[in-house]
């Protein structure tokens, strides 16, 4: 994130999209853009980007660019979806940049095999090729094709061209079941979504998504039921039939259906969850509850966000949080409770915030999208520490809610967890008083507060992220061989300097994990 020009937010971006100015220079024409030609628009003054087969001219844009010019410009005159993907792949371009579209890559040649295709190792797969790797071989050669992909990650040979799902059916039940042949499947790995005659159920397989999506034959009640064998990696997706009838077939299949792709080559799927409460933190600062819909099965693992989106003065805006618990638990003798029905939210309030404006202006029983969750942080990371410690700048804390909770409630091999929490008041603390409670009741737990901007009475310590201070809290104090990890999350530039001084103070890379959209 670079600091903008004024008049450059997003809210600016999004009047002048509805200004009526001509933002392509092409006075609303749509063309087919060949390489040479995009490769030809590679300058500040005048930058065309190619994504997903779409060709946009996004020189008025660059100024408003949240990640600053020259990230932009890293893939002026060429094809920026793998780069897009990388940095923010949520981002809705499709909505952000619909006036600068100037239009599709002309037909080329060869199609496909450009991609994730890999012949070296196991297993074959029937699969839809996704949109992005058949780009730029012909307009009708832009949606996905039924091709044959081979999956180095996956088993044997004896699976080739298998499905991985059936279904079977009594009077009242239709029961969906997916063989994922992976041993550890759990409830964070499977997300179902069953709306309006439409299921939707995604296995997450490591890095990889396994979808059945169908149109189902007839209707089925609201609520669905998802079994999970963990130790063989079977799981039942059960569906109250409405009438009392003998389905010929379970429907009609989507795009995408009975496909293995890559994770990040799945689109985001959203579902409109209730806002049922909200109930003030800090002076600017909720916590927002949502309900996820009946047919809905998702839980949020531990240290992943979720998107949410909102439709603002008619462009879609999406932007990233991360769920907490409704409060902090401090006894740790039950295992965590989760309902599987709310999603908790901490959300700092801008008085100047598109989104956050916009969330706080939402009404009881009014809807928000929520997309499925996203995150590169694995409970792993965490599992087989002794001593964890946590860096979080104002809202930065909302990963470490969970994170705390499973480590005191999940890790044995676990000594000592510590909190460093930099505000700039006394007032922006998030749950202070909870936390307080925790230092005194579990002894593994130590929490600091560090402010920015303290008032004359604040007794504590004061300051930002430095050197200094990251000695004098973090330094290896522990036996030399022992298994620390230190998260960070907060500002960028929190988090990008607290990584550099850990380095510095002789943390591995491997000892780090830095919370990033
Ligand atoms: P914008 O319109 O983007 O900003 C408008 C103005 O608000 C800015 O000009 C500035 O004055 C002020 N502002 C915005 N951001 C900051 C900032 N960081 N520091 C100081 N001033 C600022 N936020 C939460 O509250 N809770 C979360 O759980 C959470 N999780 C996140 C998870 C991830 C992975 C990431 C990347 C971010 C997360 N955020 C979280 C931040 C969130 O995504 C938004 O950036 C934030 O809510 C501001 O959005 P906005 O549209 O209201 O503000
Ligand atoms: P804030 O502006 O209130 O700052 C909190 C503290 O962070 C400050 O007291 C200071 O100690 C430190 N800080 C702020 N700016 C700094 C800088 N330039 N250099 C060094 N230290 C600095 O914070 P906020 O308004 O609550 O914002 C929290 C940030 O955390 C947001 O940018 C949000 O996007 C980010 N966040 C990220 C994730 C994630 O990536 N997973 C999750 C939640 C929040």
């Amino acid at each position: 994130q670079v600091p903008l020009k004024p008049g450059r937010s997003l809210m600016d971006w999004i009047r002048l999209t509805k200004s009526g100015k001509d933002l392509t220079g092409l006075k609303g024409r749509l063309i087919e853009v060949t390489e040479d030609e995009l490769a030809k628009h590679n300058k500040k003054e005048d930058c065309w980007i190619c994504i997903r087969g779409f060709v946009y001219n996004v020189t008025p844009y660059m100024e408003y660019h949240p990640g600053g010019e020259d990230e932009l410009m890293k893939a002026a005159g060429t094809d920026g979806t793998d780069l897009f993907d990388q940095v923010h792949r949520w981002v809705n371009y499709e909505s952000m940049l619909k006036e600068c579209l100037v239009g599709r890559m002309a037909v080329k040649p060869i199609a496909a095999a450009k991609g994730d295709i890999y012949f070296n190792d196991c297993l074959l797969f029937v699969g839809m090729l996704p949109e992005k790797n058949v780009l730029a071989s012909s307009t009708k050669d832009l949606t996905p094709r039924l091709i044959l992909v081979v999956f180095s990650k996956l088993l044997s040979l004896d699976v080739l061209l298998q499905k991985y799902y059936d279904w079977f059916q009594t009077d009242s039940l239709i029961t969906v079941v997916i063989y994922t042949k992976q041993k550890d499947v759990n409830a964070e790995l499977v997300i179902v979504d069953c709306q309006d005659k439409r299921l939707r159920g995604e296995i997450i397989m490591d890095d990889y998504s396994y979808l059945v999506e169908v149109d189902l034959d007839h209707a089925v009640s609201e609520d669905v039921t998802v079994n999970i064998a963990e130790k063989v990696g079977k799981v039942e997706i059960i569906l109250k039939k409405k009438d009392d009838i003998h389905w010929k077939m379970l429907g009609q299949p989507c795009e995408g259906h009975n496909t293995l792709i890559k994770r990040t080559d799945r689109g985001l799927f959203y579902r409109k969850c209730k806002l049922v409460s909200k109930t003030e933190v800090t002076h600017d600062t909720k916590l927002f509850c949502l309900m996820l819909p009946k047919g809905t099965h998702l839980r949020v693992p531990t240290g992943q966000h979720v998107y949410l989106k909102q439709i603002i003065t008619g462009t879609e805006v999406v932007k990233p949080y991360t769920p907490v618990l409704p409060f902090l638990p401090l006894d740790f003798q039950e295992p965590p409770h989760h309902d599987g029905v709310h999603i908790y939210l901490m959300i700092k309030i801008y008085s100047c915030g598109l989104f956050t404006q916009a969330l706080d202006h939402l009404q009881i029983e009014d809807y928000i999208s929520v997309s499925n969750p996203e995150g590169n942080f694995k409970k792993s990371q965490v599992q087989t520490s002794e001593d964890l410690i946590l860096l979080a700048g104002g809202t930065g804390f909302t990963p470490m809610v969970k994170l705390l909770n499973f480590a005191l409630a999940e890790v044995s091999s676990l000594r000592t967890v510590k909190l460093i929490f930099f505000n700039k008041t006394e007032d922006d603390i998030l749950w202070r008083n909870q936390l307080e409670q925790l230092a005194l009741k579990d002894e593994r737990f130590e929490v600091q507060f560090i402010l920015s901007q303290p008032t004359k009475d604040w007794v504590g310590r004061q300051g930002k992220i430095s050197s200094s201070l990251l000695s004098e809290f973090v330094k290896r104090r522990s036996r030399k061989d022992s298994k620390v990890l230190v998260c960070i999350c907060g500002p960028t530039p929190f988090t990008e300097q607290g990584v550099q001084y850990l380095k510095d103070l002789g943390y591995s890379q491997e000892e780090i994990h830095a919370f990033t959209a």
